[in-house]
């Protein structure tokens, strides 16, 4: 008997219903669809993963499968490498098409897809995928994209009938005996900690960001303690897809005339540009992920120091507002922008460590995205050359931005019962000070594993003697022109070096 003709929407990084244009391909083709996803032991035990990844992607597939349940569908999930499942399902099923959403993901990632990509030739199927937000595959020139961008995001929704949706059903024991081995009890098990994953809870944090979080958006965002409830924290939702970039935009746009401060809400969209631009370069130059984007920097010797990376990871450096951002981001997977690059700058120049040492913050990261990650990692580590060179201050940051120590006492409680505005340098206490508010330096809580404003300096006159060679610079041009749609008004623009965030 020939083996039924089926589609099949290979789910990735777009765990959602709404918006979803591999499931709408899929409903236009007619066949009935196979809907799968994959939990790949290799990416599972890739140095960039961590359980709350996996934990985040498995409650969003619970709650997807809930709202198929009553249109007796079902994402079949699968624990085994995708060429193996492909493969059983093949020996069931005839498969003619395969739809998915285009992944701008690690190096791992990349060569799983080529390697798919040759097994659905050489299976005759046809493989499908859909542009991701708004990152455009084999994109001629970075000139074009800012319109490219805006034109996607206007474009209407794409809305699946599940009513009428064929799916397909696998047989009870296939399913059964081929599924892999169950996912580790960790992964099944929900730790309030952490956001929870699913596309109903990404438009819960985005209606009540609009409703009202927004407001103080833009004075809150460099915050580390009210930045939790002003900004958006959307940020996993959109790295595995619970909703789609277009959505947030067009969701955004609408409230935009009613809102009360539009400034922060625009403040907000412009975000959501950045988001795709930095996905957008790294789709550009994969190598983000593997070396100094500007080639001139390999010129840099950072010796190894396991020591201080030791300290640094587990929040015990002695500078309390990197060790507060730390042990924030071991327990909750989120701190702001602004923590996140001071603590990739307290790393690279302080403690003067290589950039590529620094896989714990993509395990940390409860919404790591390679296609933003990267790239933000190497322009806070000044390897790009063209960007102004940011040397943050921590000490300046934790009295600016967290001056009543909440933040700080909340993450570090060895230093509750001291009075805030000693809490950003403990180990100017005295020792009458230190046994008074109960923390003894180099006992509860250690002393700075450096010296911060020593290392601060060193660092900044050997990256900025750097930055003159001619190498930097015949690299800098590169990049402009390769990622930046207006390279001479970027250049024009960095010569005053600014205080804001900047994002080229
Ligand atoms: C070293 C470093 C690593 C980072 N790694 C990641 C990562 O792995 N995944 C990730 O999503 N973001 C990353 N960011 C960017 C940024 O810090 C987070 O997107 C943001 O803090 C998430 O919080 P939010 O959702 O409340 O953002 P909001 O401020 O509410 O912004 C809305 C959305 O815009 C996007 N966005 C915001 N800021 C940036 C930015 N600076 N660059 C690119 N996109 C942005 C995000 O998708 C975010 O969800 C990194 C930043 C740095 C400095």
């Amino acid at each position: 008997m020939p083996k039924q003709e089926i589609n099949i929407v290979w789910f990735k990084r777009d765990l959602r219903l709404l918006d979803h244009e591999p499931l709408k391909l899929a409903e236009e083709g007619g066949l009935p669809v196979l809907l799968l996803y994959v939990f790949e032991p290799s990416m599972m035990a890739h140095h960039d993963s961590d359980v709350r990844h996996w934990r985040f992607v498995h409650e969003s597939l619970i709650e997807l499968n809930k709202r198929l349940e009553p249109y007796q569908a079902e994402i079949y999930t699968f624990h085994s490498e995708v060429i193996n499942v492909f493969s059983l399902i093949e020996t069931q099923y005839k498969i003619k098409q395969v739809f998915s959403s285009q992944e701008s993901g690690n190096g791992l990632s990349y060569e799983r897809d080529k390697a798919m990509g040759v097994w659905f030739k050489q299976n005759n199927i046809d493989w499908k995928e859909c542009q991701t937000n708004g990152v455009v595959r084999r994109l001629k020139s970075r000139k074009q994209w800012p319109m490219l961008w805006d034109a996607y995001m206007k474009e209407s929704p794409k809305k699946v009938e599940l009513e009428t949706l064929k799916t397909v059903q696998l047989d009870c024991d296939f399913y059964t005996q081929n599924k892999g081995l169950p996912l580790d009890e960790e992964i099944r098990t929900r730790n309030k900690n952490f956001q929870e994953g699913g596309e109903t809870w990404a438009w819960k944090y985005l209606q009540n960001f609009i409703k009202e979080r927004y407001f103080n958006y833009s004075k809150h965002i460099s915050k580390p303690e009210l930045s939790r409830r002003s900004c958006s924290r959307l940020s996993p939702y959109l790295s595995y897809g619970n909703i789609s970039m277009r959505m947030v935009y067009q969701y955004s746009m609408q409230h935009l005339e009613s809102s009360s401060n539009k400034r922060a809400l625009l403040n907000f969209v412009s975000r959501l540009h950045w988001h795709c631009h930095f996905i957008q370069k790294f789709e550009d130059e994969c190598r983000y992920e593997f070396e100094n984007i500007n080639r001139a920097f390999d010129q840099i010797e950072k010796p190894k120091n396991d020591v201080y990376i030791q300290a640094w990871t587990n929040g015990q450096t002695g500078v309390p507002i990197v060790d507060a951002c730390m042990r924030c981001l071991h327990e909750t997977g989120y701190v702001n922008f602004r923590m996140r690059a001071m603590l990739v700058s307290f790393f690279v120049f302080n403690l003067w460590q290589d950039w590529r040492e620094l896989h714990v913050l993509a395990r940390l990261f409860l919404d790591y995205e390679p296609g933003i990650h990267y790239p933000q990692l190497q322009m806070q580590s000044g390897t790009t050359g063209v960007n102004t060179i940011r040397i943050y201050n921590p000490i300046k940051n934790s009295e600016e931005h967290d001056p009543d120590a909440v933040f700080i006492k909340k993450w570090v409680p060895e230093l509750k019962d001291v009075p805030s505005h000693m809490v950003h340098e403990p180990h100017k206490l005295t020792l009458i000070e230190q046994s008074l508010y109960n923390c003894h330096i180099g006992e509860h809580y250690p002393y700075p594993i450096v010296n911060v404003d020593e290392t601060r300096k060193k660092a900044s006159d050997i990256v900025w003697s750097f930055r003159k060679n001619k190498e930097v610079k015949i690299e800098g041009e590169r990049i402009l022109k390769k990622h930046v749609s207006n390279p001479s008004g970027f250049k024009s623009k960095k010569l005053v070096k600014t205080k804001n965030e900047n994002i080229s």
